[in-house]
């Protein structure tokens, strides 16, 4: 018999978020370590073509696809790349009618119903571990029984019909991104550093509703087995690692212990992690991963207005984010701020608080725009869809206009000159 050929496609986006370093991590996580648990399941039969990484050109698109004839197309879908993911789709479905095609990313998270009316065969649900929804469908999509399927909506005659869920994946059988299955080279290039990204939790407990963290993977936290992490770090040399996580110093007890076991283990590395500015109240924590070699953590403070910090539904203020500042600061750690300009009600006066109260504390600042994404609606096209992109979305701020709003996030440095222009 045939053995099964499958395709994962990265499709390409729009120009606000090409190749760019923020965006370079998502492929590691979405893309690279899918692949990698699917092809040892699937007996090395997936291939990849990340569009959107390795700028590849159309011809080679549909060469592949007609080379190829595969069984099942998985895409992994954003805002940015949903326009492009159709097209796609219909590509692939005239060149072969027969290939079954399901999404999974974002977009079928936030906007299922969105793809009732598409060309996609399913979707992967949210609250689940998207590789194995994917595994099932690989194996069983083309049956006409769908008894062995779970974690996916299929779609038929219009209709998504839900699939049981499953338990979640073991932690232990996680995938790590590997060369010879993703252009990790590209990714470095778009990260513009030699780092190399791994997952080291799923899950998160708060729920933000701007946020996408627990769609995917639910409110329950799982992390990484420490010792596969070891081993990778024993494996290679990267000059840096970055741990993708909701938030690192949740559980504070495992982070610990992840930071003693890199310590024990005697290689230094430099990495650094994500997490929240009221979760930095550890000081042991803090200096233990100093010593195992975190030389940043990206924090989403958001704002530093308490109006600001109420309207997103987040329980720390101002007090508790100086206070994590200088914990950071003590241990020699660099504190990065993830703000958000353009958040509901926000004041031109709130964004300058916020911006000379973390320059006074010698802060590096990374802004995007607030975008409500739970106000998304299915009947919109894919074009209106694009426009919820974190980099560009505006919602109206008084006496601050759209291209004022673009110099903020863009040239935050001359923040001045923007905000205090009469
Ligand atoms: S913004 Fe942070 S705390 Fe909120 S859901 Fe997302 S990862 Fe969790």
């Amino acid at each position: 018999m045939r053995k099964g050929k499958y395709l994962i496609i990265w499709p390409d986006s729009g120009l606000s978020t090409k190749n760019n370093h923020v965006n370079a991590p998502y492929h590691f996580i979405h893309l690279g370590e899918v692949v990698n648990y699917l092809n040892k399941k699937l007996d090395n039969s997936v291939d990849v073509l990340d569009i959107e990484a390795s700028q590849t050109e159309f011809p080679s698109f549909m060469k592949q696809t007609i080379d190829n004839e595969y069984d099942s197309v998985a895409l992994f879908l954003n805002s940015e790349n949903l326009y492009n993911g159709l097209k796609l789709v219909e590509f692939v479905k005239v060149i072969n009618p027969k290939c079954k095609v399901i999404g999974y990313g974002e977009m079928p998270l936030y906007l299922p119903k969105f793809f009732k009316t598409t060309q996609f065969d399913a979707i992967v649900d949210k609250n689940c571990d998207q590789e194995l929804a994917i595994l099932d469908y690989f194996k069983y999509g083309k049956q006409e029984n769908n008894d062995k399927l779970h974690d996916v909506l299929l779609i038929n005659n219009n209709q998504l019909i839900r699939t049981p869920k499953k338990e979640g994946l073991d932690p232990r059988e996680w995938g790590l991104s590997s060369k010879e299955e993703v252009p990790i080279d590209k990714y470095l290039e778009m990260e513009g550093k030699n780092q190399y990204v791994m997952t080291l939790s799923r899950g998160c407990p708060y729920g933000c509703k701007y946020c996408n963290a627990t769609s995917y993977y639910g409110t329950c936290e799982r992390r990484r087995n420490i010792g596969s992490i070891i081993n990778f770090i024993n494996e290679n040399d990267y000059d840096y690692y970055k741990f993708f996580s909701p938030n690192f110093t949740l559980n504070k007890k495992e982070a610990l212990k992840l930071c003693k076991a890199i310590i024990m283990n005697g290689k230094p590395i430099k990495w650094s992690c994500t997490t929240r500015p009221d979760l930095l109240d550890d000081e042991e924590l803090i200096k233990a991963m100093a010593m195992a070699g975190c030389y940043k953590i990206a924090i989403g403070i958001e704002s530093i207005s308490n109006k600001d910090l109420e309207s997103i539904d987040k329980r720390y203020d101002s007090e508790v984010i100086a206070k994590g500042i200088n914990m950071l600061k003590k241990y020699g750690i660099e504190y990065k701020a993830l703000v958000m300009f353009g958040v509901p009600n926000q004041t031109k006066d709130s964004i300058l608080y916020t911006i000379e109260f973390l320059k006074d504390m010698g802060l590096t600042i990374r802004p995007t725009a607030y975008t409500p994404f739970y106000e998304m609606n299915h009947n919109m096209t894919a074009e209106q869809i694009s426009r919820y992109d974190k980099r560009t979305y505006y919602d109206g701020i008084d006496n601050l206009s759209y291209g004022d709003f673009l110099r903020l996030i863009y040239d935050t440095e001359n923040y001045e000159r923007i905000l205090k222009k009469e």
